[in-house]
């Protein structure tokens, strides 16, 4: 990558991402998530990363795709994604989202609880349109991650419980509607997993629910998948992944002597979290009486994660690589804020005013997660394929930046 000359061409913060290496993950996962039993299915969850540019590279690979809000949807439909092979989530979706994922015909609409399927059941009989459903299931299966990304703990708000009562008179209420179809479940245990142990236990609970149902239905189980930040984290290879879950289920619908028509999974961050990395010019270098900070012209409204959630990154100074780092330094931002770091306690060369910094596996929730905290301008995103890069997304400007201010 030559990060000079991306900075001359688009300045920085600049996000970069590897195409390639993108193309590169998605055929692990296609080529490997297969089955002679029953279909397959691999949705990108794009809340990690959804632009134009980017869905029309899953578009490329026939990829499904899984939008959680109207503005990721209506970003699908504006460059044409196949309505069919949109997935909807949310637990708090509104009238006005689910009205225009009914009209559009979303393939798939994954109702969160029964609150939702009352206001979809309300919508389907007035417009008198059918929709295929997939019902979000808390099965209690508990990845261990950092516990803020945990979503399956029994006061979780995602899903129903499995067997409680308002997953019965959801149950009721699909039957008595002749709109709503009820095509599977959908299940989504956390993020950053590095064990399929709570994938498979996922599988089995998930398969002795589907086989209380005369047709064959559909499992989803969600992403997850672990990525590469630092050299501290070793996914499972995408590749093993697959085939560990096709081969699961597979067992598993053998001892339990059940069918089923299609599994899905819906990986995000993995896909894209190693492929992006964000470029910043050092400004300030400040030397306190316990801390070496280097100033990074972007900061927590380029990525939120290490604030939010201690997320570690790894970072090079560009054209410094090779040299003795001897530093230990806090890489901080420049909003105004004591937690706008990005990374804490890291060996670097020393650096000078003017010296580029790379932060590797930006690519998932970064772009996504940016704000505009002290008016601060999103930063461009650039693709780079086959050593050319393109512009995806425009820096904001500061006319932009006031535009809706009335
Ligand atoms: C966030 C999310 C995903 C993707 O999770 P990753 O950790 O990015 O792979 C998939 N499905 C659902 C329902 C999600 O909420």
């Amino acid at each position: 990558m030559n990060y000079q000359n991306l900075k001359e061409k688009y300045g920085t913060p600049l996000y970069i991402y590897d195409v390639d290496l993108m193309k590169d993950i998605i055929c692990k996962y296609q080529n490997n998530f297969k089955s002679n039993q029953f279909e397959t299915e691999l949705i990108y969850a794009s809340k990690a990363l959804n632009i134009k540019a980017m869905l029309r590279l899953l578009m490329r690979y026939n990829l499904s795709l899984d939008v959680v809000s109207l503005g990721e949807l209506y970003t699908a439909k504006m460059v044409g994604f196949p309505m069919e092979k949109i997935y909807f989530h949310g637990n708090n979706k509104s009238l006005e989202e689910l009205t225009y994922a009914v009209k559009e015909a979303v393939g798939t609409i994954v109702v969160d609880n029964l609150m939702e399927l009352e206001l979809l059941h309300q919508i389907t009989q007035e417009l008198k349109k059918n929709v295929h459903i997939y019902i979000r299931l808390n099965v209690g299966v508990e990845a261990h991650t950092h516990k803020y990304i945990v979503t399956a703990h029994v006061d979780s708000k995602f899903g129903v419980l499995y067997q409680g009562k308002e997953y019965a008179e959801m149950l009721d209420l699909i039957k008595q509607s002749s709109y709503i179809h009820l095509q599977g479940f959908h299940s989504h245990i956390g993020s950053q997993i590095f064990d399929l142990a709570p994938y498979d236990a996922t599988i089995k609970k998930l398969v002795e629910i589907i086989k209380t149902f005369d047709q064959p239905l559909d499992i989803n189980l969600g992403g997850g998948f672990g990525t590469t930040y630092t050299d501290a984290d070793h996914p499972i290879p995408y590749e093993e992944v697959s085939k560990h879950l096709v081969q699961t289920m597979e067992n598993e619908l053998m001892k339990q002597n059940a069918h089923l028509h299609k599994i899905c999974i819906e990986p995000g961050r993995s896909i894209v979290a190693e492929a992006g990395q964000t470029l910043y010019t050092i400004g300030g270098i400040k030397q306190t009486p316990n801390k070496l900070y280097y100033f990074i012209d972007g900061g927590m409204t380029d990525n939120i994660r290490p604030a939010l959630y201690q997320a570690l990154y790894h970072a090079e100074i560009v054209g410094k690589e090779n040299q003795f780092k001897n530093k230990i330094v806090t890489i901080a931002g420049k909003c105004c804020e004591s937690g706008d770091i990005i990374i804490e306690n890291i060996l670097l060369p020393e650096a000078q005013r003017n010296d580029l910094l790379v932060t590797y596996s930006t690519g998932a929730y970064g772009y996504s997660m940016s704000s505009n905290y002290n008016k601060a301008l999103t930063p461009a995103v650039v693709f780079v394929e086959d050593g050319k890069d393109e512009l995806v997304v425009k820096r904001q400007s500061l006319a932009e930046l006031i535009e809706r201010e009335i």
